[in-house]
């Protein structure tokens, strides 16, 4: 996790604060006889990023709290490879029932679909398969290749996007899950699953990581 870089005189009046506040500008300038101007900036960087609180005639006050700054630096750092699930796939020739088997049996939301050389070609999602079980249709004779949404209309990401990304993918294109894949020279390799719980997960940490 990056954090935010602090300067030796920064540093310096963190700790003055930590030990002494609250203490005014004035007070800390003096102890690092330096003039009040001169430590303005640092000041101004200590609070804006969260380090320290300034209350009006009271003087400065450590804030107890992680910077803001390092939050969102966090959340630029994680990558979808850092927290993806092992993917499911099933073959596009296995019947509706089986994929319903499937999905019960791996305790997952979505099945990603992969022809004979292992690419993918498609995505069952839950409602994918209620629908075809509300048809007429024998769910032991459907292949899932009839029902799946298919490539190239399957929205994938890779190891090294970033988390927002993909979270923003599954806002605005409504879906719940997103296959990791690896582009080889066939077509697309299904190395990982990323859903929301796996968004949600990293949510969490981040929460966790900062005493949140
Ligand atoms: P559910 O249909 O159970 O609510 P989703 O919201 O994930 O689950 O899926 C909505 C629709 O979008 C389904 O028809 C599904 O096949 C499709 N879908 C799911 N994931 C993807 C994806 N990564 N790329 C393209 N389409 C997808």
């Amino acid at each position: 996790m990056i954090h935010l870089e602090l300067n030796k005189r920064q540093t310096e009046i963190l700790e003055i604060v930590k030990l002494d506040g609250p203490i005014t500008g004035e007070q800390i300038a003096e102890r690092l006889s330096l003039a009040r101007a001169t430590i303005r900036p640092d000041l101004a960087i200590l609070t804006m990023a969260g380090y320290l609180d300034a209350r009006p005639r009271v003087g400065y006050f450590y804030s107890g709290k992680k910077p803001t700054q390092s939050v969102a630096d966090g959340m630029i750092g994680m990558k979808v490879g850092d927290f993806q699930s092992i993917p499911v796939v099933v073959n596009e020739n296995v019947t509706v029932y089986d994929a319903i088997c499937q999905m019960f049996l791996e305790d997952v939301g979505t099945l990603f679909v992969v022809d004979k050389s292992s690419c993918l070609t498609g995505v069952l999602s839950r409602k994918d398969l209620l629908r075809t079980s509300l048809g007429s249709g024998e769910l032991d004779k459907i292949p899932v290749h009839v029902i799946m949404t298919r490539m190239p209309n399957i929205t994938y990401c890779k190891k090294q996007d970033s988390l927002i990304q993909v979270a923003k993918k599954m806002i605005e294109q409504q879906i719940d899950s997103l296959p990791v894949v690896m582009v080889k020279d066939e077509g697309l390799d299904v190395v990982g699953r990323i859903t929301k719980t796996n968004i949600t997960r990293a949510f969490l940490s981040l929460a966790e990581d900062h005493e949140l």
